[in-house]
């Protein structure tokens, strides 16, 4: 049975063809060159189609869970990001009563998240493409319209005026992909959502001119501050919001001292606010197409999740799409499932942490201290097992029906 397009804007044109590829991915961020990676290293043909011309400079991830550890090994990384990272040591939990729940990430405790931020990854992992793949990435070339067919996907480059032809496509064009909208339907909002303002700062060392290591929450009565150390003696702050307001640096200062009472050193750059809500979608692959990364499944990023569930999803469809260019077809039905349950588990526990650091008052706010102070020995095994530790699911193959390609349609991107 094959499906209806979900929007056609216009029939495929002819357009130049470059030489063809096995696998084309639309967008070159974290987990659009992840995949390129693992695919280059198994052989496969494939070109990153990406329309920046440099990586995107906005403050994004900075925690690293041992599953995005364990993923970037898989492409011969993890060893690297080791290196430049901090090793978090632990963190602690402290409610607006001033009690306080530590969980511990040394030896011979399971290790934690490690901390870098997203942008020297990324530049790691277009490197190591590079090194796999010379010339994969295409930078400055958007991608403004796809067409699949029976035999191949069609991706016109709107500004060359040209087009790539490739047995299978993979979209990774993030939580705003046009293309992905255009081709699966809108990403649809899965939980809780959340404001939060964010700025990097000078940490204040200690005595000996140490930094402290561990991640820092407190629970105020109107809303969490969270602090987090990153390399190079700085603290990420991340703070509890009403709204989208713009925060000033100012304001941000007054807003940890009033709620945490704690000072915020030399803040760099400006203060960020974002928004935080995991998004899923229906549908993520048919036919010779296939979404990744956050445009398949977007986790909200309080927990900082997004990664370790990104790259683990993106090593069970690296196998789907190397077994599909093996026999010629597509199978889809692990890679949903791997998807399905990763994005299960990753909501879950990003919810827990919003909902945690919400506003309180009266009742609600005697109720959760007493809760983590009479839980805690309960607590910190349960806080240990909310860092993404799981091992990627492994790949099987069975059809399902959802698998027959709308081919013969094109979708654009709008811009
Ligand atoms: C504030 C914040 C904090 C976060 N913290 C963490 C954290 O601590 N840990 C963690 O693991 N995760 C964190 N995340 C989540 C993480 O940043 C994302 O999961 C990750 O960046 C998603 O990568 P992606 O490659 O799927 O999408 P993106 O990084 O958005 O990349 C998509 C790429 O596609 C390109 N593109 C789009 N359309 C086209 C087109 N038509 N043609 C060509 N190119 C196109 C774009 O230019 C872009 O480069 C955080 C996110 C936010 C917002």
């Amino acid at each position: 049975m094959r499906e209806a397009p979900s929007r056609t804007t216009r029939e495929p044109v002819d357009l130049p063809v470059d030489p063809a590829v096995d696998v084309a991915i639309v967008g070159g961020g974290a987990n659009g060159l992840y995949l390129a990676c693992l695919l280059a290293q198994r052989g496969v043909a494939v070109t990153v189609l990406e329309r920046r011309e440099t990586i995107a400079d906005r403050p994004r991830a900075f925690g690293i869970h041992p599953a995005a550890l364990a993923a970037l090994d898989a492409v011969g990384l993890g060893d690297a990001v080791r290196e430049q990272a901090l090793v978090l040591e632990g963190g602690a939990f402290t409610t607006s009563a001033g009690r306080e729940v530590a969980v511990s990430f040394a030896p011979p405790a399971r290790p934690g998240p490690v901390v870098l931020d997203q942008r020297i990854i990324e530049r790691m992992l277009e490197r190591r493409l590079d090194q796999l793949a010379p010339g994969a990435l295409r930078r400055n070339t958007p991608v403004t319209a796809v067409s699949p067919h029976p035999d191949r996907v069609q991706l016109a480059l709107g500004d060359a005026g040209r087009a790539v032809v490739a047995r299978c496509a993979a979209l990774a064009d993030g939580v705003n992909g046009e293309l992905a909208d255009a081709l699966f339907g809108p990403l649809r909002p899965r939980g809780p959502a959340r404001w939060y303002a964010m700025a990097e700062a000078d940490a204040t060392p200690g005595p000996r001119g140490t930094h402290d290591q561990h991640a820092r929450l407190v629970a105020a009565h109107d809303g969490i501050v969270e602090s987090f150390p990153v390399p190079g003696g700085r603290r990420r702050w991340v703070v509890w919001r009403a709204s989208d307001a713009p925060v000033s640096v100012d304001e941000f200062r007054m807003l940890v001292r009033d709620r945490a009472r704690a000072s915020v050193g030399r803040i760099h750059g400006s203060v960020a606010v974002f928004r935080a809500q995991s998004r899923g979608r229906r549908h993520i692959a048919r036919g010779r197409l296939a979404l990744v990364g956050d445009g398949a499944a977007a986790v909200s990023p309080i927990g900082g999740q997004g990664l370790a569930l990104g790259w683990s999803a993106a090593r069970v469809l690296a196998d789907s799409i190397e077994q599909g260019l093996s026999v010629g077809s597509f199978r889809w039905a692990a890679y949903r499932r791997a998807v399905r349950r990763l994005f299960a588990r990753a909501r879950h526990r990003s919810a827990f942490f919003m909902r945690m650091g919400d506003p309180v008052a009266g009742r609600d706010l005697l109720r959760r201290g007493a809760a983590l102070v009479l839980g805690a020995p309960i607590c910190r095994p349960l806080a240990r097992r909310l860092v993404v530790a799981e091992a990627p699911p492994p790949a099987r193959t069975t059809v399902g029906r959802r698998d027959a390609p709308r081919e013969g349609s094109t979708v654009q991107a709008r811009g």
